[in-house]
């Protein structure tokens, strides 16, 4: 696969240093290809409007015009203007900033030329598009990109033109009959038009079968993954009960309904002999660590071994004392995560191969080679989406047919459940424990900060915990950081020794251990960007502070609150938001008005309609580019058979790994 449309942007003719730094921030990725799939939203007919006094402000136009006068500039910020006369009327072109050498040259006085430009409403064309001398040297239509700072929609044009040549010829992996029901091109031409499209209903077909491919993608990869394991078949792993009665016994509570009927799927999984995957979604606070470990205990009644896998060392350190502590008298349970000394690790690689341990939890130590496990059964993963494929499958190989519980804390719309994961059997815990007290939750103005700090310092002087969460800002991380610092410098000056900051930057262990002194009360605010770990468990945390919340998906927002109201006092979030419109209120009251996941994560699909999926992605959502998934925008009648029927005939897919990795989807839903 040597195609040069894998190279990275830097080899493009037209992208300097200047430019990639900004394309890096337009695009998902900085290959050739990710501007090529970069998809204009709308299409420009230059020549729609050509008289002055039928355009409307802000609308294009371009037109025949005689220049009359120069008017050089007078103050620094005020532009230097040309009159002109054109058959209706005059018009103004103003430029800021001005070479007065060069507008003189190009737009003498006396001359004729054709502009085109937008014009507002004071019949004044500022910065024309085009300057020229014929119609003909005017593109007529043009495609209009999303742009970003520093990148022009007239730059973006000539680069992505740079680029078309480089575009293949691919094998057609779309059934015929669907190509034409929909009228769709080749692949390459597809692209092609993409970007040179002539109105905007042809510009729409062309994204449909881009959203039609990319569907296709995920989907094959998905049915390849199930392919390959449903090859292998399982085995019956069947507990006594034994320990998972006494685990029962000892808790300080019932277990709920939906607790019961997950755990029953999963056992019912475990003891057949098909192999499991099995995905557990369940809102924060819903109880699925209960449900992992009597999945664990379940196969080390078989006399067999499990696995927890967790995304940071605070989390399993979290687990491990809390397993031990209600079963370690019963069954060996070990640690392994990064800081685990060699001695230790050593000593834990034997009593896992010759059988004594019986429950390892850990972190992403647990990958390394050298693990070996006399009998690996199950292995679970506990916020699922932030492990790669590639290690979740190289982990199950340590075992013999090893099942696969995977966790995730995002609720999902049902109706998005199919699209994601297949049929991927999901076990959802939409109850939750009665006894928590719900949230308080507000929505208020950033402008009424002064008076959340007020609070906020009454309520540390009676000893409370605080989550300050930063805005989310879209340019960049580094703008996410500027500003988490700024409040933290805010708040110090306020609160000193008490505040400190988390931010992605940091090393994770220097994260972890301020997370430590939080959780340990020798601080008691916890500024950060969104980083906060989303297991993180400090139960006398009773207050949540959401700067800007208007930027968050509606989902995450939820998420972040759920690190509150986790103890037996009464909790608070405030969300503080900035300029917002009604839609954006509507959504917040949303989470107000709700502790319900599932209901809040299916009110964001409905109130925001077609807008972006911001909220999905740090939930192991993949990022589409085509694909909607608010408006079900893909003609994916037929696309689960489609798949179907290429996997059979081409098991390891060969002939298409060209287009998969131009769509280049990680599955997060399972290995
Ligand atoms: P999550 O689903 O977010 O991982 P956890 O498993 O950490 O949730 O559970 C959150 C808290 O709820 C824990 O303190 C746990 O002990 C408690 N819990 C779990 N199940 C129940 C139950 N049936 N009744 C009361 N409390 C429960
Ligand atoms: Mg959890």
């Amino acid at each position: 696969m040597n195609y040069s449309i894998f190279n990275d942007l830097t080899s493009l003719t037209g992208v300097n240093s200047r430019v990639y730094s900004h394309l890096k921030r337009l695009l998902p990725n900085t290959r050739i290809i990710d501007l090529l799939l970069h998809s204009p939203i709308n299409v420009l007919n230059r020549f729609n409007n050509l008289k002055l006094n039928t355009a409307q402000p802000g609308e294009i136009l371009t037109i025949k015009v005689r220049i009359t006068a120069h008017i050089p500039t007078v103050r620094k910020t005020s532009p230097y203007k040309i009159l002109c006369d054109t058959d209706d009327g005059n018009l103004t072109l103003a430029f800021f900033h001005a070479n007065k050498h060069y507008l003189q040259k190009i737009l003498p006085v006396g001359s004729e030329k054709i502009i085109s430009g937008k014009i507002d409403k004071f019949s004044t064309i500022v910065h024309p598009d085009y300057i020229v001398n014929n119609e003909a040297d005017i593109k007529k239509i043009e495609p209009i990109y999303p742009l970003t700072m520093g990148i022009s929609n007239k730059l973006l044009i000539n680069i992505i033109k740079n680029s078309l040549t480089l575009i293949p010829d691919l094998p057609e992996w779309i059934d015929q009959e669907s190509i034409n029901k929909h009228h769709w091109k080749t692949w390459k031409e597809t692209i092609m038009k993409l970007h040179n499209p002539n109105n905007i209903d042809e510009l729409a077909t062309n994204k449909e079968r881009l959203a039609y491919d990319e569907f296709l993608a995920y989907q094959l990869q998905l049915q390849k993954t199930r392919h390959n394991h449903s090859q292998q078949d399982g085995r019956i792993i069947k507990g006594d009960k034994s320990l998972q009665n006494i685990l029962i016994s000892r808790l300080p509570f019932k277990l709920t309904q939906g607790q019961i009927a997950v755990i029953e799927e999963i056992i019912q999984d475990q003891t057949s002999n098909k192999r499991m995957i099995r995905l557990l979604q369940g809102d924060v606070g819903s109880g699925k660590t209960i449900v992992a470990l009597i999945a664990i205990l379940n196969a080390v009644e078989n006399g067999s071994q499990a696995a927890l896998m967790v995304p940071t060392e605070i989390l399993a350190v979290q687990h491990t004392n809390w397993i031990t502590a209600v079963i370690g008298d019963k069954v060996n349970v070990e640690l392994l995560i990064g800081k685990t000394k060699a001695k230790e690790r050593d000593k834990i690689n034997q009593c896992l191969s010759c059988g004594e341990t019986k429950i390892i939890i850990g972190t992403h130590a647990l990958f390394q080679d050298k693990l070996q496990f006399k009998d690996l059964a199950l292995a679970v993963i506990d916020e699922q989406h932030r492990f790669g494929v590639k290690q979740r499958t190289k982990f199950l190989e340590k075992g013999n047919k090893t099942d696969l519980l995977l966790i995730s804390a995002t609720p999902i719309p049902r109706t998005l459940n199919l699209t994601l994961y297949g049929d991927i059997d999901c076990s959802i815990l939409r109850e939750k424990p009665k006894q928590r007290l719900p949230i308080k939750t507000s929505i208020m103005q950033k402008k009424q900060l002064p008076h959340v700090v007020e609070k906020i310092e009454h309520a540390v002087t009676n000893g409370a915990k605080i989550y300050w969460v930063c805005p989310l800002i879209e340019e960049s991380e580094k703008m996410d950081l500027a500003a988490a610092l700024d409040r933290f410098n805010h708040l110090h000056e306020i609160f000193g020794e008490q505040v400190e900051l988390v931010h992605g930057k940091m090393k994770q262990q220097q994260r972890e251990e301020t997370i430590l002194k939080f959780k340990n009360s020798e601080i008691a605010i916890l500024v950060s960007t969104t980083v906060i770990e989303v297991g993180i468990d400090v139960p006398d945390a009773t207050i949540m502070i959401i700067e800007n919340a208007e930027r968050f998906g509606l989902s995450q927002l939820h998420q972040l609150r759920g690190r509150v109201g986790r103890g037996d006092k009464q909790s608070f979030c405030i969300l503080l938001y900035e300029n917002t419109s009604k839609i954006t209120y509507r959504r917040l009251a949303a989470v107000r008005d709700s502790n319900d996941g599932f209901y809040i994560a299916e009110q964001d699909l409905k109130i925001r309609g077609g807008g972006e999926a911001a909220g999905y992605k740090q939930s192991g959502i993949p990022d589409f580019r085509f694909i909607n998934l608010e408006e079900e925008n893909i003609p994916c009648t037929n696309i689960y058979q489609q798949a179907q029927k290429i996997i059979n005939l081409d098991p390891s897919l060969t002939e298409f790994k060209t287009l998969l990795s131009i769509f280049n989807q990680e599955i997060s839903s399972f290995s």
